[in-house]
């Protein structure tokens, strides 16, 4: 069936098994992020089969999926007050910047008779989620202070809506709060969490702050690459997943329409440089599976055109021999893998 999305199996084992031994090295848990590839159920088998304890994800129907005995599971997203009892009932941990969301929790967590653990989430500039430095010792007594939660910890996200680097600064300002905490509450935080797949540089450069127990990591273990610098890690495969597509035209026309253009079915005007007469062909993926800045053909005689919602457009003027039915295949960007293993017309092929 195509389109079909191919994972190699054995670079993503080894992968896993690369990171993991990379981070045991530097005394850092790590926790393998799922929601990439919406924890496929084979993905997961694989990270497990290679020594992984830890799953964390954004959403809960994902979370569900993952249900091996003695793994630890992880909320990442803020919880909504409409999931609480979701969230107690299929997390281990949850993160949380809202007051007002944690005593939910702890009420559900203690009408079922079990504690649900949180990690405070600290915003050190990135924007997105977490309290502000000078709210977070006010935040984790009111959330220590919450029957059915234990305050397992404290967390940072970085590089992701504000693109902010993890630097030794404010990976240290993180572990400072925490160690305040510890202090105004008295109590000790069990799990310092300094980031995703960015923080992977400071790691390996021996300027993560010891302090530092955790790691989220999606991205890194299935891309090959820490995310701060794009930097490929020596040791670990980058293409683990590819994309196959299947030729359903091939055509000479001309380079620019014919004929008067309004807008394309997006609402896009359409411009084109006139080539002349080039060799075209169509695969049968479309914008609802994919976006086309997100992938690049193998072979660097093909160009991508453009696409609508359900068709890709190639140049194959360049190309050598192809025909009907030919399978053209995709290297493959961190949000091109997001949206196609969300697409259920995509083929996922774990192999
Ligand atoms: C997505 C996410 C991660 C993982 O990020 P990667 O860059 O894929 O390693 C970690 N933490 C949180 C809170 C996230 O939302």
């Amino acid at each position: 069936m195509y389109p079909k999305l191919n994972i190699d199996k054995q670079k993503l084992a080894e992968n896993v098994r690369f990171i993991k031994s990379e981070s045991d090295k530097y005394g850092v848990d790590i926790c393998c992020v799922t929601k990439c590839f919406c924890a496929i159920p084979e993905i997961v088998d694989i990270y497990f089969e290679n020594g992984i304890r830890e799953f964390a994800d954004s959403r809960i129907q994902n979370l569900k999926k993952i249900n091996y005995v003695g793994v630890k599971r992880w909320l990442l997203r803020l919880p909504m007050l409409s999931e609480v009892e979701d969230v107690v009932k299929y997390s281990d941990i949850s993160l949380n910047s809202q007051v007002k969301t944690v005593q939910a929790l702890g009420e559900e967590a203690s009408k079922i008779g079990v504690v649900h653990n949180v990690v405070m989430m600290v915003d050190l500039g990135d924007l997105r989620e977490g309290v502000r430095p000078e709210k977070a010792i006010e935040t984790a007594k009111a959330f220590n202070s919450v029957d059915g939660i234990k305050l397992l910890g404290v967390g940072v996200n970085l590089n992701c809506y504000g693109g902010v680097l993890p630097t030794e600064t404010n990976i240290n300002e993180l572990v400072q709060i925490a160690e305040e905490i510890e202090k105004e509450c008295g109590i000790t935080l069990e799990v310092i969490s300094g980031g995703n797949s960015g923080s992977i540089y400071l790691m390996q450069e021996g300027k993560l702050n010891k302090r530092v127990n955790n790691l989220r990591l999606g991205e890194v273990v299935f891309v090959g690459q820490e995310t701060s610098y794009q930097k490929n890690i020596e040791g670990m495969h980058e293409n683990i997943f590819t994309l196959e597509l299947e030729v359903i035209e091939i055509e000479d026309k001309p380079s620019v329409h014919i004929g008067e253009t309004g807008l394309n079915s997006f609402g896009e005007v359409a411009v084109y440089e006139d080539k002349g007469i080039m060799k075209r062909a169509i695969v049968g993926c479309g914008r609802q599976d994919v976006d086309i800045s997100m992938i690049e053909p193998l072979d660097k005689n093909i160009e991508i055109i453009g696409f609508s919602s359900d068709h890709i457009i190639l140049d194959f003027t360049k190309k050598g021999e192809s025909f009907i039915g030919e399978k053209i295949k995709f290297n493959v960007s961190y949000g091109a893998i997001l949206s196609l293993c969300t697409s259920e017309y995509v083929c996922k092929e774990v192999r």
